[in-house]
């Protein structure tokens, strides 16, 4: 069984962290993005299979029952989200690594299980302000699931230094050069 490196990026929802991994995702061709499953509904042009295996929650339950998940959290009241094993082994399989954008404690939760495989980053958005402007300004979740959103982003900012690093995110070209450096080190080791 082939075994790669694992790159998590974690930070409350808002904090820049898909487009950092985005980012990365073009610079490094010998990185794939790890698809999470999720009970949520798709938003905007978000794709089954490329951003998220959207499933039911049935089915999700029914894949936590069989242990399919290496880790799995409900991020939101009645929304699961999970990284499925099968998912990793796939990209290791094509012998690349993988990237995670993932909540806090999903990706604390991979650290602790791989160890110095796994480079554990947590990205920090400049104010909890700035985040909750971010947030409204996506126009994409309704009031109530914005309310939620702060309420978990409040939260997830005091886990910051369990991480292996905290990049900055307050400019996102900086940010950006900054964890190119970070990924290039990491897996040239
Ligand atoms: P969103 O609904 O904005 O796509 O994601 C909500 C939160 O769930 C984000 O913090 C995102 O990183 C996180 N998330 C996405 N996939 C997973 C996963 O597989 N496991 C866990 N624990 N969190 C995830």
């Amino acid at each position: 069984m082939k075994q790669g490196k694992l790159i998590i990026f974690s930070a409350p929802s808002g904090a820049g962290k898909t487009t950092i991994v985005k980012h990365l995702l073009k610079k490094f061709p010998s990185l794939s993005f790890s698809i999470s499953a999720t009970t949520r509904e798709a938003r905007g042009d978000e794709q089954h299979e490329k951003d998220y295996y959207f499933i039911s929650k049935e089915a999700f339950l029914h894949k936590v029952a069989h242990q399919e998940f290496v880790e799995f959290e409900e991020v939101y009241n009645g929304t699961f989200y999970g990284t499925l094993r099968s998912e990793i082994q796939r990209i290791w399989d094509e012998g690349k690594h993988v990237i995670f954008d993932i909540d806090v404690e999903g990706g604390l939760r991979l650290k602790r299980k791989y160890e110095a495989h796994a480079l554990a980053i947590f990205v920090q958005p400049p104010s909890l302000e700035v985040l909750k402007e971010r947030l409204s300004g996506r126009g994409t979740d309704s009031e109530e699931k914005l309310q939620e959103r702060f309420i978990k982003a409040e939260k997830e900012l005091k886990y910051a230094d369990k991480f292996d690093v905290v990049l900055k995110n307050f400019d996102l070209d900086t940010a950006c050069a900054e964890a190119e450096k970070l990924i290039g080190d990491f897996l040239s080791q």
